[in-house]
């Protein structure tokens, strides 16, 4: 007999940002560790292809995955909170959908018929289900819907999840719908209304949640959970809380685990499989909350105000902290304040200074004279992509004393481009999907830090850009002293730089925050942090 495949499907109500791929990458975690093979995916509503081409204002990060998948940054949660591995088949767009729908009917795959949103684009919505189950070999598949329950561009992943959940039986899927509960100060009270109405409105459609996830500020008490469970037909037990963590959202399975969801979706799955042990991850919350050591770090950029924008950047930093049993407090600085007001006023009380991946001009002189600001300063220096395309400009400029360097992606007349376009870039036109883009093998120099953080000699890491270290200004860089510490296989693309007699300088061209872990810091944040802390130290 076949073994059956289990379905979770989270939706989310009321408003939008209430962290539904918290809560599905925390189930995860709990079902992971109950020895669950689990499968994460998110669908995205919208009508672009991929969130590669979208605006970090409008979309937060793009997480980039091994296969070269530019995807929504939800994925980025699900590999941090679990060991799944992610590929292009777990972020599914309404784009994705029309263009493989619109491909049939070009091919004339639908016999005439005509194309309609049931059953067509709803079945290829289901196909996206049944492929990930079989490509994964998961007992549990847990799909997140995004958006807000209500939009009309979510109606046909709603329906199609309703179809499927018919069709695999009650027992095989569950819905979990992830709610706000808002405390409204005037009246000093949590209101239910806003999650009855939603639950109405998936009612309509067709679904009834088995579990609500009640995102509040404060907690909800007994009165309210029989409310929520009386007016939205779900057992009081499946009323469940998730309020605003105290420290850090690796606090959400904890949290979930403590309001026994996971005992509930087994149950209702008709899973028997032994509880969660989660010890190994009350040690990181420990960490968390009391850390030994605490250092404050600036991170310089575009897109500060926003806190999604260098997600995976800030947790990364993070995960350096828990694995030097370290608080890191993060100071966003808004790169162009630093062009306004001089590096000083800014940087000078941080332990270290970061500049993380980025596109456009606006704000790079203030990265560069922050970059110089480390460099000069001995404050230990991370640069990840673009920081790295800066830390590579402020040394032309300010070591090397070559007047104008500068990447072609901002001055494409400038005498000393010592970032130039790759080869592979330069008869590109299309902007979506064409950048150098996912895991590429990596040398890394012996004999350097970077080796000597790694422990290895090969590795692989996580790529997005279009733009590359200048390969002819190679010696010349060598001489003044730039280490270079990593390149591709061939030797041929430089994508790790470093300076000597410096506490930590080290920048790459690739994305080492994409693939980092609260338990298993990835190395260069994990030095990054034992650095800053070092040089405090130090200057005590
Ligand atoms: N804009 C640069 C490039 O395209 C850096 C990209 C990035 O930081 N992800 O090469």
């Amino acid at each position: 007999m076949s073994r059956e495949v289990k379905y979770i499907f989270v939706t989310g109500g009321v408003v939008s940002s209430l962290g539904k791929g918290l809560t599905a990458a925390s189930l995860g975690t709990l079902l992971e560790n109950r020895g669950l093979k689990i499968a994460l995916q998110k669908f995205d509503p919208y009508l672009n292809v991929d969130p590669g081409t979208m605006s970090p204002f409008q979309h937060g990060e793009v997480y980039v995955l091994d296969d070269g998948a530019e995807t929504d940054l939800d994925l980025g949660h699900y590999e941090r909170f679990t060991n799944t591995k992610l590929s292009r088949f777990n972020n599914l767009t309404s784009g994705q959908v029309y263009q493989e729908v619109l491909d049939k009917e070009r091919r004339g795959d639908y016999l005439g018929k005509t194309v309609q949103v049931i059953p067509h684009v709803t079945d290829e919505i289901q196909n996206r289900i049944r492929d990930l189950a079989a490509r994964s070999d998961a007992d549990v598949v847990i799909t997140e819907i995004g958006g807000t329950t209500g939009d009309i561009e979510g109606l046909p992943f709603l329906e199609a999840i309703r179809e499927f959940a018919l069709e695999v039986g009650p027992r095989n899927a569950a819905f979990v719908h992830v709610t706000f509960v808002p405390f409204i100060n005037a009246a000093g009270e949590l209101k239910t209304k806003p999650t009855q109405q939603s639950v109405a409105k998936l009612r309509e459609i067709g679904i009834a949640p088995n579990i609500l996830v009640c995102r509040c500020e404060k907690p909800i008490n007994k009165e309210l959970r029989q409310k929520m469970s009386l007016f939205c037909n779900v057992p009081y037990e499946a009323v469940i809380e998730e309020k605003d963590v105290d420290h850090s959202i690796y606090e959400v399975p904890l949290m979930l685990q403590r309001e026994r969801m996971d005992d509930l979706v087994c149950q209702h799955l008709d899973l028997s499989v032994p509880a969660a042990d989660m010890g190994h991850w009350q040690e990181i919350i420990r960490k968390l909350i009391a850390p030994q050591n605490q250092v404050r770090i600036g991170v310089v950029g575009k897109y500060v105000e926003l806190n999604d924008a260098y997600k995976s950047v800030y947790e990364s930093v993070i995960h350096g902290g828990i694995a030097n049993d370290c608080g890191v407090e993060i100071d966003k600085i808004d790169a162009e304040d630093i062009e306004k007001d001089g590096p000083g006023d800014h940087l000078q009380d941080l332990a270290g200074i970061l500049v993380p991946g980025g596109f456009g001009q606006r704000g790079i002189e203030g990265k560069i004279a922050a970059v110089r600001y480390a460099r000069e300063n001995h404050i230990p220096y991370l640069g990840l992509c673009l920081g790295m395309q800066v830390a590579t400009i402020e040394f032309a400029r300010n070591v090397m004393a070559l007047e104008g360097a500068h990447s072609i992606e901002f001055d494409p007349e400038s005498p000393h481009p010592v970032i130039a376009l790759m080869d592979a870039q330069r008869d590109v036109t299309m902007k979506g999907g064409t950048m150098r883009l996912g895991a590429q093998d990596c040398q890394v120099t012996p004999d350097t830090r970077s080796s000597r953080l790694y422990g290895a000699f090969a590795i692989s890491e996580r790529h997005r850009h279009r733009f590359e270290f200048n390969s002819n200004y190679r010696e010349q860089f060598e001489s003044a002293g730039m280490v270079i510490a990593g390149t591709t296989t061939d030797g041929k693309l430089v994508e790790l730089i470093e300076l000597k007699d410096h506490p930590f300088f080290v920048a790459c061209q690739y994305h080492p925050e994409f693939q980092s872990k609260p338990s298993a810091s990835h190395p260069l944040f994990r030095g990054f942090i034992a650095a800053c802390h070092q040089t405090l130290q130090g200057r005590s």
